[in-house]
């Protein structure tokens, strides 16, 4: 079968096909970093906008490109949220004139259950239940991933998530939006030691994660003038391993025993903390599945594979599904303080 996956829910617009054995035939994404780095960060207008005027030419083309037809289609999945509504809206609305159009099933996907399922795309090998850390710029979160729609929260951020803890660092440092690969790029050339950062909640019996306080200390740092940028950005990484490693141990600690620790998202990109991953998997005995760098940061194959995933479970969803800009991945998690979706 083959599901075409519309992905719009920040600021990536695009499209992929993909079939349930796990080839990406065609796919095409545009990125609008452009467009929103002179504000350094994502503007919702100017994002939906870009979504609106870009995204159906690429779904044409994805379909031009793997010579099918809309009616040659098993499902057609949106992301459905969490998100900026704007943009949202444009992909979730596109997908289900398509689908009604063509009288093909529609899925109205989870944006987290794309990341949370893409390791499954690049890893046939990869069963449940699994360890997952979810990190993304919206998102900071361990799940115990039971199977297809069965997620379980171990652990969430009270306050920022890892991505845009990269994201404010960047921009402190004055390098530019989006920061997380400027930041790694840069933390190359420095000593992780030189700069005394905090390591919020390191010890905690409390699972979650903040990053508020190291932000605030990076600020303080660059402030007093004492340090070289490249120093602060690479003792600003380290002291995000240390916290993700720290974390991950009290989580991982009071849960069942899984096999694998599988990593997420955006700031799965970074080979630093991949390295320090995979090592700490390795002393827990656990295998380290971490998905290829397209499939970290937003992509639409992760939608049509999470689409994939669901339809073979048999669900699909009604025309009328409403897009929800909040939509957390375990609803029975208990709600905790400042934290998001
Ligand atoms: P969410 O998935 O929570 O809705 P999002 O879709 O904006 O948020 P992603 O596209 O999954 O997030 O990830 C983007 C984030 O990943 C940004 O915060 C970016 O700085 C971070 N990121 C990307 N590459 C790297 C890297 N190499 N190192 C650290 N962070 C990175
Ligand atoms: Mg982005
Ligand atoms: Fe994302």
């Amino acid at each position: 079968g083959i599901v075409l996956g519309i992905e719009s829910s920040c600021d990536e617009t695009a499209a992929a096909l993909v079939t349930t054995d796990r080839q990406i035939i065609a796919q095409r994404i545009a990125s609008q970093d452009e467009a929103h780095a002179p504000y350094g960060g994502v503007v919702p207008e100017i994002a939906a906008r870009a979504h609106a005027e870009k995204l159906a030419p690429m779904i044409a083309e994805v379909m031009a490109e793997a010579a099918l037809d809309f009616q040659d289609l098993d499902a057609i999945a949106a992301t459905a949220g969490p998100g900026l509504i704007g943009g949202v809206m444009v992909g979730l609305v596109s997908a289900k004139a398509l689908a009604m159009a063509s009288g093909v099933p529609l899925l109205a996907i989870n944006h987290l259950e794309g990341h949370a399922l893409s390791p499954r795309l690049a890893d046939a090998t990869l069963d449940f239940p699994y360890a997952l850390l979810l990190v993304s710029g919206g998102h900071c979160q361990i799940l115990q991933v039971n199977g297809v729609g069965d997620y379980r929260r171990l652990a969430t951020t009270i306050d920022d998530a890892l991505g845009e803890a990269f994201d404010k660092t960047a921009k402190i440092l004055g390098l530019g939006y989006p920061g997380g690969p400027a930041v790694e790029k840069l933390a190359r050339e420095g000593d992780e030691k030189a700069v005394p950062l905090p390591r919020p909640l390191r010890g905690s019996k409390e699972p979650h994660f903040s990053f508020a306080g190291l932000k605030s200390a990076v600020m303080r740092a660059k402030d007093s003038g004492q340090y070289q940028n490249a120093d602060i950005a690479a003792s600003f990484q380290q002291a995000a391993i240390d916290c993700v490693l720290d974390r991950l141990r009290v989580s991982l600690d009071a849960a069942s025993p899984l096999p694998s620790l599988v990593v997420a998202g955006g700031v799965a990109a970074n080979s630093a903390i991949r390295a320090a991953l995979e090592q700490f998997a390795q002393v827990r005995a656990m295998r380290f599945v971490a998905p290829p760098l397209s499939l970290c940061t937003d992509n639409a194959a992760m939608i049509a594979w999470a689409g994939a995933e669901r339809l073979a479970t048999g669900q699909n969803d009604p025309l009328d599904f409403a897009a929800r800009p909040r939509w957390p991945l375990d609803p029975d998690a208990e709600p905790v303080r400042g934290a998001g979706a």
